[in-house]
């Protein structure tokens, strides 16, 4: 690689839209290259990228870099792994940062694993730690019990930004950049991995990760019929509906439901928990909830050291009083 320079982004389209991800990496990517006094970047790969690479360009990046390629439609991993490697080759970047998405978590250890250094998981926060003029980054260890600061000592440094860690840039329309093809020769017949099928689990009503308002349940729930009160509730409400990896995993709902650290990293304006313990390993998904209500009949329950308000209390007695009040309200 010639001499390593700038932050570049992996980014990801969607429906041949820049990923709502993408636009959170980012504007982590724009910070940190502002403070290092450098560029912003962004390596796209897959087909149909125009419409992308200006979203990419109006959400902070100044230069984007693409692979446009038929053998990309279906998101074979191997193929995404050798264009995008083509890009990181091509850019020569200092820093690489990506989401810690489906996608990311595939692609993030074998890119770096290729580039022969290491990879930053699951980070909360990126800087610049001006001493090395290295990333430096925040992410939690021990099941999240711990946060550590980390730095890279290779070159480049790779970091994997958790879902909602950053809010995505106003996009601007007046932003201006180069898009550059990268050429790259994807050897289709020797992909080890073929995609079979891909099949879309659409969640009815409003998206987990998007919404305002998220309605959970938990193991102390006893099990799958109690989810259609808190579907009632979360009717009312309009608000998404989660759930603990205990209720997930009891075969109570579907595994997208799943707020947490292997689940989805959610920050609503009001999370509402029922039944849920506050193990450390759901909160890591919900500690940027602005306001928690619980209910639990637990009173020394975790889930009380993080909620702005809560009620100790069986739900089947609590739960139909709160939604005749919020009937009431109405
Ligand atoms: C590597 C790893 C990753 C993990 N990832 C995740 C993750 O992404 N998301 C996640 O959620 N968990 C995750 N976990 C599991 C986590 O540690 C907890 O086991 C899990 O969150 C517990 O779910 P829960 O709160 O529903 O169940 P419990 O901890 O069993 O809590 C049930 C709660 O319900 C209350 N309760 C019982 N009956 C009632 C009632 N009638 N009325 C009111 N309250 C009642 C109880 O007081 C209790 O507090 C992970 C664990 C590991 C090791």
């Amino acid at each position: 690689m010639a001499e390593a320079h700038g932050v570049l982004v992996i980014g990801e389209v969607s429906d041949e839209h820049l990923h709502n991800t993408t636009r959170e990496v980012l504007a982590a990517g724009r910070a940190l290259a502002d403070q290092a006094g450098t560029t912003l970047a962004v390596g796209l790969a897959g087909t149909s990228l125009a419409a992308a690479a200006s979203e990419a360009l109006h959400a902070g990046a100044d230069h984007v870099y693409t692979v446009e390629r038929p053998a990309l439609l279906d998101g074979a991993i191997e193929l995404h792994l050798a264009a995008l490697a083509a890009i990181c080759r091509s850019v020569a970047p200092a820093m690489i940062l990506l989401g810690r998405t489906a996608q990311g978590r595939e692609l993030g250890p074998r890119l770096a694993c290729r580039l022969g250094v290491g990879l930053l998981q699951d980070c909360l926060r990126v800087e610049l730690d001006t001493a090395s003029g290295h990333l430096m980054a925040t992410r939690p260890v021990y099941g999240g019990n711990v946060l550590a600061r980390v730095r890279c000592m290779a070159t480049p440094q790779v970091a994997a930004l958790r879902p909602k860690a950053y809010a995505p840039l106003t996009p601007d329309a007046t932003r201006q950049g180069t898009v550059t093809p990268v050429s790259v020769a994807l050897e289709t017949s020797k992909a080890r991995v073929t995609i079979v099928r891909q099949a879309r689990q659409d969640s009815a009503g409003v998206k987990l990760e998007d919404a305002s308002i998220v309605v959970s349940g938990g193991r102390g729930l006893g099990g799958p019929e109690p989810f259609r009160d808190l579907e009632e509730l979360a009717g009312m409400l309009g608000a998404a509906l989660g759930a603990s990896r205990a209720a997930v995993d009891a075969g109570w709902v579907p595994g997208n439901w799943q707020v947490g650290l292997t689940g989805k990293t959610i920050t609503p304006d009001l999370y509402i928990t029922v039944g849920i313990s506050g193990a450390n390993q759901h909160m890591a998904g919900c500690s940027g909830a602005k306001v928690i209500v619980a209910i639990n009949k637990d009173a020394e329950a975790n889930i009380f050291r993080e909620a702005r308000y809560g009620v100790v209390g069986d739900w089947q007695a609590v739960l139909p009083a709160f939604m005749e009040a919020i009937r009431g309200l109405k």
